[in-house]
């Protein structure tokens, strides 16, 4: 088939508005949420129901076409990019809460369904979905289920491992099959935990069955101010060592708050402090205010000048505001903002920061800090123009630097936003090459083709077996 052919064709199963072939209209499909890549697809397809992306991913297997599902495109990893001609499958119309069952606690959604809306959903019944990334008002679930999504609130309450017991998913072969159980766990392999986190290169989530948790009877919401890094980073040791699990600890660096009080997303944080901690404790009414005087005397002992509580709701929600807008409040300091996703243990944060601010100084490029202090989950953001070849250099080579530097903290190179193309070159930092062609070899029990997500997450010249197959070569 042809690619006009094959147009026609996709064109006959989802309806004419289903299918883009322009250049113009396929300009947002050329990015996601990290603006250093840019790969404009040749063909996106669009489909409505279920059905159409069986019959889409169907037709894509008889002609042998590689695809790359995508939900909302937020993606900080270039995941959802599409390489070797592959066709992007978009399934943000695929939007519908299927049911919501309050007394087993569970949901079924479909795959374009955005996170917020089934907490939204599950609200009347006293209800939410825990997993709540800051980009939670447009990511889907499906692209959740496929970075393994992270949080403010999965410190104390996991991450989207945690909260799916079933999906549905349709093999690159157009075959289907339920990985988990709404009954809990079953027996054999755990193909449910290889599916999560498996970035589209497993196949695609055709319907996503999650847990859902009960609203706290209580909760209260801190803000604390330091002088410098080093101390909010005492306070955060200090209160994950006494036992307190608080629902979260997210920290920002003084440039991170400046641009947030510079901006409509403005929380009446104080502009001078060099670090803020936003700190919120969940649980029983009864004893949550006895845990607030104790995070309250170590975040001071820790040198807090002040730790303010949020009074009301109102208040809360504006402290939380700050903290998820922060990413687009840094809009205002330069055109682009690479956001970046490392892991390092707790204790090092002060270091690894510190190592961080002097690479940051020697590229000459502006870094800022954004991060889930509680999970060690660092997002050095770096503010800088793409259209300025020599400043996107600079922008590469400190990122490089970051992760090597993170990695040699005793850390890791993503903690929520998946490896993508991005840190497909500092896979082998972390992975010696029998555990990435480990990896390889599992992928090729759900995608025997390589057509699902091609050349994402482990570098091809890892994968041995696929090397020995030159046919299948272009799109590994
Ligand atoms: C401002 C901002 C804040 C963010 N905050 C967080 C945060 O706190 N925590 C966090 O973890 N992430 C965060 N992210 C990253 C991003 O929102 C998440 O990775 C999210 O899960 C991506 O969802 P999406 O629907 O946009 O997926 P996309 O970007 O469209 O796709 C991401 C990956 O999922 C695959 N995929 C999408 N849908 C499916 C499907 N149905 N089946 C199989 N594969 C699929 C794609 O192929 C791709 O590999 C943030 C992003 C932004 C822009």
């Amino acid at each position: 088939m042809t690619r006009a052919e094959l147009t026609d064709a996709l064109r006959a199963i989802v309806g004419p508005r289903g299918v883009l072939s322009r250049a113009s209209e396929l300009l947002p499909f050329s990015a996601d949420g990290l603006p250093t890549y840019r790969l404009p697809p040749s063909l996106a397809v669009l489909p409505s129901t279920r059905q159409q992306v069986i019959d889409v991913v169907r037709l894509l297997a008889r002609e042998q076409v590689a695809f790359v599902p995508r939900g909302a495109g937020t993606g900080l990893s270039a995941g959802a990019l599409a390489q070797h001609d592959a066709v992007i499958i978009g399934l943000n119309r695929l939007t519908r809460i299927i049911s919501v069952d309050p007394v087993n606690r569970l949901a079924v959604v479909e795959p374009g369904a955005v996170n917020v809306s089934l907490t939204r959903a599950a609200a009347p019944h006293g209800l939410h979905y825990a997993p709540d990334p800051s980009s939670q008002s447009a990511c889907t679930i499906g692209g959740n289920v496929a970075e393994n999504s992270g949080g403010p609130h999965c410190l104390k309450y996991g991450v989207t491992l945690n909260h799916v017991v079933a999906v549905t998913v349709l093999l690159p072969n157009g075959d289907i099959t339920t990985l988990g159980s709404a009954e809990g766990e079953t027996p054999g392999y755990d193909l449910l935990g290889a599916f999560v986190g498996s970035e589209g290169c497993f196949g695609i989530a055709l319907d996503v069955t999650v847990r859902l948790v009960p609203d706290p009877q209580a909760v209260r919401t801190m803000l604390a101010d330091f002088m410098s890094i080093e101390a909010g980073a005492r306070a955060t040791s200090a209160v994950i060592a006494s036992g307190i699990l608080p629902a979260a600890i997210e920290m920002m660096d003084g440039p991170t708050i400046r641009a947030v009080e510079d901006s409509i997303y403005a929380a009446g944080y104080p502009a001078d402090a060099e670090a803020v901690l936003l700190i919120e404790l969940d649980g029983l009414e009864a004893g949550i205010d006895d845990e607030v005087h104790r995070v309250k005397a170590m975040c001071t002992d820790a040198g807090a000048r002040t730790v303010r509580i949020a009074r009301d709701e109102a208040e809360r929600a504006r402290l939380w505001q700050g903290r998820k807008k922060a990413f687009g409040a840094m809009g205002r300091v330069a055109p682009a903002l690479v956001v970046q996703d490392a892991v390092i243990p707790r204790t090092r944060l002060p270091d690894v920061l510190r190592t961080v601010h002097e690479i940051a100084a020697r590229w000459n490029i502006r870094v800022c800090n954004v991060f889930h202090a509680g999970d060690g989950n660092l997002h050095p953001n770096i503010a800088f123009d793409p259209n300025d070849a020599d400043a996107t250099d600079r922008v590469h080579h400190a990122m490089r630097e970051i992760m090597r530097a993170c990695v040699d903290a005793g850390g890791t190179i993503t903690g929520e936003h998946g490896v993508g193309l991005d840190k497909l070159e500092y896979m082998p930092l972390i992975f010696s090459p029998a555990s990435l062609d480990a990896q390889c070899r599992l992928r090729t029990v759900f995608d025997p083709e390589r057509r699902a997500n091609p050349g994402k997450v482990v570098p091809v010249h890892a994968c041995r077996e696929w090397l020995a197959a030159p046919a299948a070569r272009g799109r590994v």
